[in-house]
């Protein structure tokens, strides 16, 4: 068999709608390159027609393969999925299944591969979303880079490629709470950022509710930052000496006017905010703990289905 030198894996879930229009450009994107390629399309649980879409191209151009598995897992393991079925020597291509992505940049990542460089995430320069999604996007990735342990690019998404080494390191990384653009991150070696438009999808609707896209949000932070139960420590140093001072106060008062007591309010306002304060930090902590639990379970990360990989003689190209 030819050897493969990168996979373009592509995480789906309900996209029927655009599959058409993606094979298409992805067969023209590999039909031009120098280099071979395979792509490999996963199938994140649809309950639309995508995975027999995908068995057939599978069974049709062989240089396409399919994962199939047992339900929806979310875009993070359905990407793991593909990475960890994934054949090119040199590395692996991740794009999304919508076309907001444009494969054609393949051949800018590739040759940046070749130069040496281990991974080249791609750096949205634009988006074409609403504009409170792109405010949040804006605030959530210079948040994070704020209080990450290291240094995770901002704007890039998944849309990148790696080198083997890279894609090795990251499926040995038993992490359950995948938050790729981290790990990927974590990995080092040379990575470089290369800046594009990101286009609309294609057709159909955002696979990712606001529930995934929050999860998404919490795995980039509380998987790579300290910072949050740092900060606990922190407020409870500056409750004390708050508290201190307030105190001291009073007896002053107390010595110099005889004006003591007074504050119910004050009273009152301390304990509603310090409940508050504690309930946060309780689940702050609880985040954490949430984290262990789910890796000590030590659960697979997915379950396949079925995998479709057509023997080179009996497809129709060759
Ligand atoms: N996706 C997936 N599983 C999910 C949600 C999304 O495999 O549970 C895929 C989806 O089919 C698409 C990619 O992940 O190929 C990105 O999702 P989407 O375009 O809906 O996200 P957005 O671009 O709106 O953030
Ligand atoms: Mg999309």
């Amino acid at each position: 068999m030819k050897l493969i030198d990168i996979s373009i894996v592509v995480p789906l879930y309900n996209e029927e709608a655009v599959f058409d229009l993606l094979i298409q450009r992805l067969t023209q994107v590999i039909d031009a390159t120098d280099f071979s390629c395979e792509v490999v399309l996963v199938n994140d649980g649809s309950i639309d027609n995508t995975a027999i879409l995908i068995e057939n191209i599978c069974k049709k151009d062989t240089r396409f393969t399919g994962v199939l598995l047992s339900r929806n897992y979310g875009h993070q393991l359905a990407v793991s999925a593909g990475m960890a079925n994934s054949r090119g020597k040199k590395g692996v291509m991740i794009i999304d299944g919508d076309l907001q992505d444009p494969p054609e940049l393949i051949t800018e990542f590739y040759s940046l591969l070749m130069q040496g460089n281990d991974v080249i995430y791609a750096i949205r320069k634009n988006r074409k979303e609403g504009f409170f999604k792109k405010l949040a996007y804006k605030a959530y990735y210079r948040l994070q880079k704020k209080i990450s342990n290291f240094n995770i690019p901002i704007d890039s998404g998944d849309f990148s490629m790696l080198s083997r080494r890279v894609v090795d390191t990251m499926i040995n990384m038993p992490e359950q709470s995948r938050y790729l653009r981290g790990m990927r991150a974590w990995v080092g070696f040379k990575q470089i950022g290369f800046e594009y438009d990101r286009h609309e999808r294609h057709a159909g609707e955002t696979k990712y509710s606001w529930t995934k896209l929050f999860e998404l949000a919490f795995n980039g932070i509380f998987n790579f930052s300290d910072f949050p139960v740092k900060i606990i420590t922190r407020l409870g140093f500056f409750t004390i000496v708050f508290s201190l001072c307030y105190f001291l106060y009073n007896i002053y008062r107390k010595i110099f006017y005889n004006d003591v007591p007074q504050g119910f309010t004050a009273t009152i306002l301390a304990i509603i905010l310090f409940s508050g304060v504690q309930l946060i930090s309780l689940g702050l902590i609880g985040e954490y703990v949430l984290r262990i639990y789910n890796q000590v379970r030590n659960r697979p990360l997915f379950v396949i289905d079925k995998i479709i990989i057509e023997a080179e003689e009996t497809s129709e190209k060759n």
